[in-house]
């Protein structure tokens, strides 16, 4: 068996490529859904490494703007941040899913949210404590029933935020109005502290969705939830990647897997340290993605492949091996584009970024 090597690097090597955050954009959004949740505060949805972005940099950066309530979706996701914040702050989205989550949920001193009959007993079960109530309005996903919200166990918690969430803020659908008006009704039927409805499109809907406090994700990490935003929100995330080789191709040479690209002439192409197992998908393949330095824009050419891509680099022909380039993302042209919605083109972005 070949020895352990006595000496590893302490170090590991800068990487190829990073998610460039606009720390200063993250907290500006925060502010700017905050003045515009009106009365209620701004809360922040970090579920899923707080939409791709990094939980742990984005909760310091979220409380230190003023921001007192953070929605993870499991347990594995509050232990990831429960150092940063006061547990408190904490509230689990899918709830205690098996004694076990309850009885972390207790020791933690996360609250949990509460979203079926049954979740509500596991829960006074494991000793209870302040919890959150998400109530199904009409969304039909999770959530207590309407049916249930007369319910003498619900009495029994003590409820910090009674929450619902609506299926179609971002389109002007009568259902909104309809699911606003059974979340006032369950207001009135389950004793709460706070009560919220609103995501990032919910938001714009007016006072009437405000509640206490409102849940954005996505306008928090720069996704254009609806039109209304588009001249408040401030992009977050840049991917950006080296570039590992630069190559002279002659004209009818082809280019990455199944030769997608056929050069119509001699050309210099670039080698980036970029590809779908980093969340840069097959989508942005052949005259669809770009890749910017600066305003110059170096079309993808053939396949994205797992852990590279290939550009064009003849609006810059001076970049060499080792130069940076950003992956072009405007989240909403990226939309249209790819097919993929604004949350999947965040949440993507994988874990070998360095953040
Ligand atoms: C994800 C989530 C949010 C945030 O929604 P956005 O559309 O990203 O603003 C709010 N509330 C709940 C219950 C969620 O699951």
């Amino acid at each position: 068996m070949a020895p352990m090597p006595a000496d590893r690097p302490r170090q590991n090597p800068p990487a190829a490529l990073r998610l460039g955050i606009d720390r200063e954009a993250l907290a500006a959004n925060w502010r700017t859904l905050d003045r515009l949740s009106g009365a209620a505060c701004a809360g922040a949805a970090v579920k899923a490494d707080a939409y791709g972005i990094g939980a742990r940099i984005a909760v310091p950066l979220l409380w230190a703007a003023g921001c007192r309530d953070f929605f993870v979706t499991y347990v594995s996701e509050a232990a990831e941040i429960i150092d940063l914040v006061p547990p408190a702050s904490i509230s689990l989205l899918h709830g205690p899913l098996n004694p076990a989550d309850a009885a972390w949920a207790r020791e933690a001193g996360v609250r949990v949210v509460i979203n079926s009959p049954e979740q509500a007993a596991r829960w006074i079960e494991a000793g209870g404590g302040v919890c959150d109530v998400m109530v199904d309005s009409g969304i039909n996903r999770l959530g207590l029933p309407m049916s249930a919200i007369g319910d003498a166990m619900l009495q029994q918690l003590d409820v910090d935020v009674l929450m619902s969430h609506l299926a179609s803020a971002d389109e002007d659908v009568a259902s909104n109005a309809v699911q606003c008006s059974r979340w006032n009704e369950a207001r009135r039927a389950v004793p709460h502290r706070r009560a919220s409805l609103a995501n990032s499109a919910g938001i714009t809907l007016g006072a009437d969705y405000h509640g206490d406090l409102t849940r954005p994700g996505l306008s928090l990490y720069g996704g254009i939830a609806r039109a209304e935003l588009a001249s408040e929100i401030r992009p977050v995330a840049r991917p950006m990647a080296a570039i590992m080789q630069v190559r002279h191709i002659a004209a009818g040479e082809g280019v990455g897997y199944n030769s997608k690209f056929i050069a119509p002439a001699a050309m210099q192409v670039g080698v980036i340290a970029l590809g779908y197992a980093d969340g840069y998908l097959r989508c942005w393949s052949s005259g669809k993605g770009a890749m910017l330095h600066g305003t110059r824009r170096l079309p993808v050419l053939g396949r994205v492949s797992m852990d590279m891509t290939v550009v064009d680099l003849t609006a810059a022909p001076e970049l060499r091996e080792g130069d940076w380039v950003e992956a072009e993302y405007d989240l909403v042209e990226g939309a249209k584009a790819s097919g993929l919605s604004q949350y999947e083109l965040l949440t993507l972005l994988g874990r070998r970024f360095a953040r």
